[in-house]
């Protein structure tokens, strides 16, 4: 008996499927995976070519179908990868840095403890520079967590910078405490009035397998309370105990935005709005009447985010860095980059927005205001 042709429509679209997966799995051993928009592209071309070629027909209830399959079946999966052939298939920004990249930074980061601390992870200060020194201050996952000092204790002008607390899905914000860790070497050289401390890496399991959170799927940045039982978070605030800051910059990124904004742990007195002057308009995040636009925990609770002026959200959720940072500084706030602006781009806004952060906290700057 001849097979009717429904059977027929069905017969090719499993054996479309079989190909998709194929593909997909090809492409995810390559380390290649960009999900499933790309994957159902290829296919629908590869269905074109063999209808052109007259090897196969398909209507376009059967391709739609495909496709769908196709799609649903090859969205990344989020977080959580065990496996290193799939690295990180989550959520959009992800590929920004890719998993060499990230094993490179690991690397740096021991060879510059190397460099400036000790084995013990005790406070040293180095031979080669008076100003620089490193320690580690626990460990996330078995890995060390760092913290990089410069400059004069003394000086007036102090500032804090953390990163990578959701080193995984929010990667630039590493690669950017990066670059910072290596001008602000430089900088100790000849600059006797300055003061900075840096944690480069907060969440280093979670930046190599791609996740927010940690592997026991905590996310370090709800749990930063004075009472908290996680060694993690204790280990960090002793690392703080005594340390005085006018400004703590806490580095992140908005992975599925287009621009620039801040979250504000208080009022700062337009610190913030004069800060984010230095970009330009179109990147930085707009006001829509208050609201803080499409965040999920600002539909849940309004209340606890707010849009005080282009670029400029404030929110002090317990539990966050930046609240906890307040201790420790007089303004303290997290940067968010927009993930879906090209790297290059991401990188030099986000170092110069940094710069005017912290030349809006100096000292000089702030008797200047007062005075005019
Ligand atoms: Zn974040």
């Amino acid at each position: 008996m001849e097979p009717s042709k429904i059977e027929l429509e069905i017969g090719v679209q499993w054996s479309w499927q079989v190909v998709c997966v194929t593909i997909h799995y090809f492409r995810v051993k390559m380390s290649e995976n960009r999900g499933g928009f790309v994957d159902s592209a290829l296919t629908l071309l590869i269905i074109k070519v063999f209808e052109n070629k007259g090897i196969l027909t398909m209507t376009k209830c059967a391709k739609l179908l495909t496709l769908i399959f196709c799609f649903c079946s090859f969205m990344p999966i989020n977080g959580n990868c065990d496996t290193e052939a799939v690295p990180f298939p989550g959520a959009f920004g992800d590929r920004a840095v890719p998993y060499q990249e990230r094993i490179d930074i690991m690397n740096r980061l021991e060879s510059l403890y190397e460099l400036y601390g000790t084995a013990q992870g005790a406070v040293s200060i180095h031979e080669k520079s008076s100003r620089i020194k490193a320690e580690v201050v626990g460990t996330s996952d078995s890995y060390p967590v760092y913290k990089f000092t410069f400059g004069n204790p003394k000086s007036q002008n102090r500032v804090a910078i953390s990163s990578g607390i959701h080193a995984g899905t929010e990667p630039l914000a590493v690669v950017v405490a990066m670059k910072k860790l290596e001008e602000v070497v430089r900088r100790a050289q000849t600059d006797d009035d300055f003061y900075m401390v840096v944690y480069p890496l907060l969440n280093p399991w979670g930046f190599l397998k791609g996740t927010r959170h940690n592997s026991d799927g905590v996310d370090y940045n709800r749990v930063q309370t004075p009472n908290t039982v996680a060694e993690y978070v204790k280990s960090l605030a002793r690392s703080l105990h005594g340390e005085e800051f006018n400004i703590a910059l806490d580095l992140h990124g908005g992975i599925k935005r287009k621009q620039f904004f801040v979250i504000r742990a208080k009022d700062d007195d337009g610190l913030a709005a004069r800060s984010l002057s230095v970009l330009p308009q179109p990147l930085r995040l707009e006001s829509v009447s208050g609201q803080y636009p499409d965040y999920a925990e600002y539909k849940r609770d309004p209340t606890r985010y707010f849009m005080s002026a282009p670029g400029i959200i404030q929110s002090n959720t317990e539990g966050t860095l930046k609240a906890y940072m307040l201790k420790h500084a007089k303004e303290s706030y997290s940067i968010e980059y927009p993930g879906q602006l090209e790297r290059k781009t991401v990188i030099k806004k986000y170092l110069e927005l940094i710069r005017s952060f912290e030349k809006e906290a100096t000292v000089q700057t702030c008797n200047k205001r007062i005075s005019a």
